[in-house]
């Protein structure tokens, strides 16, 4: 829902970042700057991904705001928050994509299926086609299985964290799920991460 932040680079890996639960804690649905608290290791985990090479970019679904409990204009805002914050420790977001849409909106325009709604693709191909990834180099990270099936239905390689509703997640997998890795926070999955691709070279 958002323009990228910087200019395309064909090809480029990406690591894909589920919001709630991966990157902050997990509120139920944050729309209020001050319920916002990053997980402590989460700054230093983008960075280590922006130093590596790989594009960053957080994949959220915001299903409140068609639901009424969260303003349209506070997902932007918060997302500059978050932004500044990285940058003040020398980490960036490359670009931000949240799909404001629910089954059960209040809002007509926000209510039904939608293209974007994680695990439906449409945010990740956008941030594809905007950035100028590629899909099969990338990864993505989040603490659902709609998460890790999301950036599987792209070609990317899946995370599961344990933070969030993780926990949860691991004791309920679908079957036949596949995961590359179940992690215990984004720092972890950065180790995976970095370790894997490294050996590939
Ligand atoms: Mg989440
Ligand atoms: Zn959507």
């Amino acid at each position: 829902m958002s323009a990228p932040l910087s200019s395309p680079a064909p090809g480029r890996p990406a690591i894909f970042l589920d919001r709630d639960g991966t990157l902050n804690e997990d509120v139920g649905y944050l729309s209020e700057l001050s319920h916002l608290t990053l997980y402590p290791w989460a700054i230093d985990a983008v960075r280590l991904f922006n130093r590596a090479g790989y594009a960053v970019v957080v994949i959220t679904n915001q299903g409140g705001i068609g639901r009424g409990m969260i303003r349209p204009e506070f997902v932007p805002e918060l997302h500059a928050v978050i932004a500044e914050r990285l940058a003040r420790a020398g980490a960036r977001v490359d670009g931000w994509y949240h799909c404001p849409h629910h089954p059960a909106a209040l809002v007509e325009p926000l209510k039904g299926d939608c293209r974007c709604r994680k695990p439906e693709p449409g945010m990740l191909l956008d941030a594809i086609a905007d950035l100028g990834l590629d899909p099969t180099r990338s990864w993505m990270i989040g603490d659902k299985w709609h998460d890790v099936r999301v950036g599987q239905r792209v070609g990317a390689r899946g995370i599961l964290v344990r933070t969030g509703w993780g926990r949860l997640e691991e004791e309920t997998r679908p079957a036949g799920q596949e995961v590359f890795a179940i992690c215990d926070t984004l720092a972890d999955a950065a180790a995976v991460v970095l370790n894997a691709d490294r050996s590939v070279g």
